[in-house]
């Protein structure tokens, strides 16, 4: 049993780039899009992309022109 935080561990959530550096010097918790807050430490690449992190991150642009104006992923489903 887990304290509902199982959910979180179990993803790799998108962090601010220069958040992560500063958590690695300083080893204070970072805020992922998702709102999750944790002390980065284990490889992310051994877990798959938080749900909600990419969600959040693609509505923020990261297709870079594609669905300008249309909104935040309503062109497909
Ligand atoms: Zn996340």
């Amino acid at each position: 049993m887990s304290n509902g935080d199982g959910d979180h561990e179990r993803y790799a959530h998108y962090v601010q780039k220069d958040k992560i550096m500063a958590s690695a010097l300083e080893g204070t918790p970072v805020v992922a899009l998702c709102g999750k807050v944790w002390v980065p430490g284990r490889d992310p690449k051994k877990y798959p992309v938080c749900p909600m992190c990419k969600e959040i991150y693609e509505s923020m642009g990261a297709g870079g022109d594609k669905g300008k104006g249309g909104g935040k992923g309503d062109g497909k489903k």
